[in-house]
């Protein structure tokens, strides 16, 4: 389980718990204050999920959650509001904004991690499964084992975790920056043509005979997964 969530939320006790909390599930976790400091971390990388406070100082839970609805790049994050308001009429008003699921403060941290994996699963399933298949390659997180039409394909650490950390993100660009930092981690230190050696050498184990590739080189950009496979045409 990885995925990127972003906490919207004033109170600091509160967020470094839920940090905590989610980090320990292998989730990413930032954080914001205000509405403004959101707009900013939303704009930087797109979340897998969003938790969002009612209540913050100057944008209020509602306006942010409207805005984040009303923009084609975040419009389908999903949204989970927290507030200590259990009206009905709120309740009814939080839903209607556009956000995906309502905890009432003050709650219980299992509940909402409960929350979390529930609307995970259904809004980023590769996210939380223990395998993920696209096409004919099947990734097994549990078993570390990656198979592709039936036969097991061997690869060293960095090009497994280049493999995961792909297939996660599948059909979306991800820039050699992103891919360091997710594979290499933040400290590595490791120059961005290293990316490009091991994307090579990953195409090279995945790859036999007339089988596609997967992995689509997007010039000035990054690479990118393909969610499925692409036409014989397309192929390089
Ligand atoms: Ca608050």
């Amino acid at each position: 389980m990885a995925a990127k969530i972003l906490i919207i939320e004033d109170e600091s006790a509160l967020v470094v718990l839920l940090r905590y909390n989610l980090e320990a599930e292998g989730h990413e976790v930032s954080a914001a204050m205000t509405g403004e400091e959101a707009k900013l971390l939303l704009d930087e990388e797109k979340p897998d999920l969003v938790i969002l406070d009612w209540m913050l100082p100057g944008m209020s839970g509602i306006e942010i959650c409207r805005q984040i609805r009303a923009r084609p790049e975040t419009r389908d994050i999903p949204v989970i509001m927290l507030t200590a308001r259990g009206e009905e009429g709120d309740r009814i008003r939080g839903l209607a904004t556009g956000a995906d699921d309502y905890v009432v403060k003050p709650f219980s941290v299992a509940e909402l991690m409960a929350r979390v994996k529930a609307i995970l699963r259904r809004a980023a399933p590769e996210r939380v499964a223990d395998v993920i298949t696209i096409a004919d390659i099947t990734l097994d997180r549990a078993a570390h084992r990656v198979v592709r039409h039936g036969r097991q394909v061997r690869l060293g650490p960095t090009e497994y975790r280049l493999l995961l950390v792909l297939m996660e993100s599948a059909g979306r660009v991800l820039s050699r920056s992103q891919l360091l930092d997710g594979v290499w981690g933040r400290d590595g230190d490791v120059d961005e043509r290293t990316v490009d050696v091991h994307v090579g050498r990953l195409r090279k184990a995945l790859i036999r005979g007339n089988e596609a590739d997967m992995i689509r080189t997007v010039r000035g950009a990054g690479y990118m997964f393909e969610t499925r496979e692409p036409a014989d045409q397309e192929r390089a």
